[in-house]
Order: C-alpha cells, then sequence, then structure tokens
C-alpha cells in the first residue's frame, strides 16, 4: 500500500479550516490526511483512535453549517482526491463511486446512458458525492425525484476505530437487517467515513416543460405552488424566489427578472403534455406574467439564475442562511410570516425557497463586516426557527444541523430522542473523535 499524503503547510491547513457558512473555529488544524483508497482512510483512523485525536471529514468544503470547519488540533481528512467512478451499471440502474467524486460529474456521466442521478443540490458542481450524502442533501429535483437519501442503496463505511463495514445493497429492493445505510446518510462526519456508495440511476424523462410564472407578491406565488399539489400536479422542481432575491440576481447577472412580478414560481414538469398543460392553467390562475419553455439552453438560463442566488446575495453582505422545512400546506403562511419577522427586527431577508417540498431558504443580510452576528440577526433566525416548529416543520430541511443549530436540534427532537441520538453517536465512536461537537 502506498503512504497517504500529509501536509502541515499553513496555507493548506487555512484552506481547510472553513466551510461556507461564515463560522470561525478556534486555531487551525493540525494537518491535512489525503486519503487514494479506504485502506489509507482506515490506517489514518486505526492512529487517530490509538491517539484520541480529533478527525473532520471533508469532502469540497461547501455545508452551509459548519459541519466541515476544522479548529485546533483536528487532522482534516480530504476526501476529494477519491474520486472514481468505479462502476456505471445502466442494466442495474446502479453506480458505484467512491466519496470525492463531484455531483455533476456523475450525473453526466449517468446521461451518456440515458441515465441520472437526481439528487441536485445547487452547490452539485462544486460539491461532492460523500458531503451530499453525510448532509443527505436535497436539491432542486427533490420535489419529485427524493432527497439524497432516496438515492443510497449502500455504503462502505470507516467506522472511528478504522474497522470497515458495508452497509445497505446493490439491489433496488432489500430489507434485511436495521437500516444502518440511512443512519449514516445525514449523519454529517460524526459516525463514520463514507469511503464507498453505491447509487440508485433513474432514466432521464422525456423533454421537459419548464414554466417561469411571475405574481404580485409571494404569498400568491407560494399559494400557486401548493395549488399544484392540490391539482395533483407532481413538478420535478418548484423554485419561489421573492422580490429582494430576484434583485439580486438581475444586480448580479445583469437579467430582468424583477420586471415581470415581485414573485417569482420556476416548474418544471416532465410528465407529458396533458399535465403540462394543466399546471399552466394552474400556474395561469393568479399570475402576472407566465412564460414556458422545453428549448434545453432556455431552460438553462432559468434554472442557472435559481442556481446563482446564493452568490448573488453575497454581494449584499454577509448571508445567514437558513433552512427551514414547513408541512407544504403552510408554505404561505410561512412566507407571510417570515417577511413579518423582517419587519419586526428590520432586518433584510432574501426568501427562496424549494416550494415543491416546504423548504425554505430565509437568508438574512447581517451587514458587511465580519465578527459577531447582529443581535437583530440573530433573534431573527431564532424567530424563523420557532415559526417552523410551530408550524409542524424542522429547523433544517437539508442543509443540516452542524455547529450552527445544536441548540434547536435538541428542541425539535425532544429529551428522548435526542437522548437515544447520543447513545448512537457514543456506540459508533466511543472516543468522540469523528467531527467532535458538529450535528449533535
Ligand atoms: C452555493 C451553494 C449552494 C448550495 N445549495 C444546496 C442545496 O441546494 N441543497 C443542499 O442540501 N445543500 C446545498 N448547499 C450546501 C452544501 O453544498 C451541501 O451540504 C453539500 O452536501 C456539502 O458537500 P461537500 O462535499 O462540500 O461537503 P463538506 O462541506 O466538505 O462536508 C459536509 C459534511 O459532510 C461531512 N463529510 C464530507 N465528506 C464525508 C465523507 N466522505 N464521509 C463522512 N462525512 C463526510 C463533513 O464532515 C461535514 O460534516 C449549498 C452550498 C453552496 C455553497
Amino acid at each position: 500500500m502506498t503512504a497517504t499524503e500529509w501536509s502541515t503547510e499553513p496555507s493548506v491547513l487555512d484552506a481547510r479550516r472553513l466551510d461556507r457558512s461564515g463560522v470561525e473555529p478556534a486555531g487551525r488544524p493540525a494537518a491535512v490526511a489525503f486519503p487514494r483508497s479506504a485502506e489509507q482512510v482506515r490506517e489514518v483512523l486505526r492512529d487517530a483512535y490509538a491517539g484520541r485525536t480529533p478527525v473532520v471529514p471533508r469532502g469540497a468544503g461547501t455545508a452551509l453549517t459548519g459541519a466541515s470547519t476544522a479548529g485546533a488540533g483536528a487532522i482534516v481528512l480530504d476526501l476529494s482526491r477519491m474520486n472514481r467512478i468505479r462502476e456505471l451499471r445502466p442494466d442495474d440502474g446502479v453506480a458505484v463511486v467512491e466519496p470525492g467524486v463531484i455531483t455533476a460529474d456523475l450525473d453526466r456521466a449517468a446521461a451518456a446512458h440515458g441515465l441520472r442521478y437526481a439528487p441536485d443540490p445547487a452547490s452539485l458542481e462544486i460539491s461532492t458525492i460523500g458531503g451530499n450524502i453525510a448532509t443527505n442533501a436535497g436539491g432542486l429535483r427533490c420535489a419529485k425525484y427524493g432527497v439524497t437519501r432516496d438515492s443510497v442503496l449502500g455504503l462502505d463505511v470507516v467506522l472511528a476505530d478504522g474497522r470497515l463495514v458495508s452497509t445497505g445493497r446493490a439491489t433496488l429492493k432489500g430489507v434485511a437487517g436495521y437500516d444502518l445505510t440511512s443512519l449514516f446518510v445525514g449523519s454529517e462526519g460524526t459516525l463514520g467515513v463514507v469511503v464507498g456508495a453505491t447509487l440508485r440511476l433513474r432514466p432521464l424523462p422525456e423533454p421537459t416543460v419548464t414554466f417561469a410564472a411571475s405574481y404580485g407578491d409571494l404569498f400568491d406565488a407560494a399559494a400557486a405552488s401548493v395549488a399544484l399539489a392540490t391539482a395533483r400536479i407532481q413538478p420535478v422542481l418548484a423554485e419561489l424566489l421573492d422580490e429582494a432575491t430576484l434583485d439580486a440576481i438581475d444586480a448580479a447577472d445583469g437579467t430582468h427578472l424583477r420586471k415581470a412580478g415581485s414573485a417569482l414560481l420556476l416548474v418544471q414538469i416532465d410528465g407529458g403534455p396533458q399535465e403540462a398543460a394543466r399546471a399552466a392553467e394552474v400556474l395561469g390562475r393568479a399570475a402576472s406574467d407566465l412564460r414556458s419553455t422545453s428549448d434545453r439552453s432556455e431552460t438553462a438560463v432559468l434554472l442557472a439564475a435559481r442556481r446563482g442566488a446564493l452568490p448573488a446575495i453575497e454581494r449584499l453582505g454577509r448571508p445567514l442562511i437558513e433552512d427551514i422545512a414547513v408541512p407544504r400546506s403552510r408554505l404561505a403562511e410561512a412566507v407571510r410570516e417570515i417577511a413579518e419577522i423582517a419587519r419586526r427586527h428590520d432586518v433584510p431577508i432574501c426568501t427562496l425557497a424549494h416550494a415543491g417540498d416546504g423548504n425554505l431558504h430565509p437568508i438574512i443580510v447581517a451587514g458587511r463586516s465580519a465578527g459577531p452576528i447582529p443581535a437583530a440577526a440573530s433573534l431573527a433566525a431564532d424567530d424563523i426557527f420557532e415559526l417552523a416548529l410551530r408550524l409542524g416543520g424542522t429547523v433544517t430541511g437539508e442543509h443540516g444541523v452542524g455547529l450552527l443549530k445544536r441548540a434547536w436540534l435538541a428542541r425539535e427532537l425532544g429529551p428522548v430522542s435526542h437522548d437515544l441520538q447520543r447513545q448512537l453517536k457514543a456506540l459508533f465512536d466511543p472516543r468522540g473523535i469523528l467531527n467532535p461537537g458538529k450535528a449533535l
């Protein structure tokens, strides 16, 4: 076995100390390991376990919660060099990959066989499959095709003490034993290190229709997305953008989205012409403008605007990206209350939402300076979490808990569930070396 590459260069450490949350850990990690195989990951963990050294698994570091930050004394386990697509088996509808594969690369490789890797976080061109699995990432298409968990059939995971365990299976069905695969999905690097994944691929659908429906206000746009569900229409994606977000995108990209209305609902349908016609009717009821396209490049431009929303908002100031989900039927109520929270605390909030599954991203723009988050922004964030729980929702729909939401997680889970989860952590990682202090 070749030796694992290590670095203690300050520039290499600094490049892996932070994620995209803005959370600053205390100090600098001790070293970065760049394994190229499961065996090398095992060796790193065996030594770390013996020495009780904290290990922070890392894919691309795009987490928005502090989950992949690494402070003083930690080893960063950078998995980006384990980036091979090992197998792509069209007949089985399955791919076997290493954790450092970039999500969009897998989707492109599947497309060459008429297949798709469905989960598509807006970060799909920069984030890794391992990171997506560890955060159970959502995305635009999950309104119809599910989140990352729905595409993971089996995992190879190195445990804290260096043992390798394979979970799940390579078949599309299978129910033997407890579902450890699902337990590892979304565990934010705290239960084990994913070194291989067997993933489900789906047929590439027939050409789709994409609608851009503009509305006079966000409440109407949210209500239209709920009306789609009531009319038994299953969009691939239903993305909602408010006025402030449209302004930010227009300013960043030179587009004119805001001209057509104060809120935009992007909806994509792949269920054939009848479903598309019904969607047009439902969306058109209250729209100030309704456009549709089946042209690939026009569709790509519309979706690029949505995927570029976060970078556009980042130009306005420091974003506090919240990530709540509410029952879909309460989406319109949630957007109304978020607007009220923004007014009450006098902070700008840009709201975008994966409306098809009730997942809202109210993004609080917390000034331009680094340092402590202004009190008004923190209070607004607390009110948003409170709102999510009050409406029967959750404090994180897809980004995870990381460092930022641990207190709220305890509240959402309640003492019994929280205690069970702590016991699971102790079972898998008795010395507490895996991404300590995160997620729970
Ligand atoms: C512009 C932008 C848009 C985004 N859009 C979305 C979106 O639409 N939906 C969404 O869900 N998220 C989104 N995110 C958040 C982020 O991209 C996701 O959470 C993504 O899954 C993180 O992947 P990563 O490779 O960057 O992981 P990292 O940030 O490196 O790690 C994330 C977590 O996973 C753990 N981890 C990483 N690799 C492994 C592994 N192999 N084994 C075990 N644990 C591991 C880390 O320890 C950490 O806890 C977005 C972020 C940005 C910057």
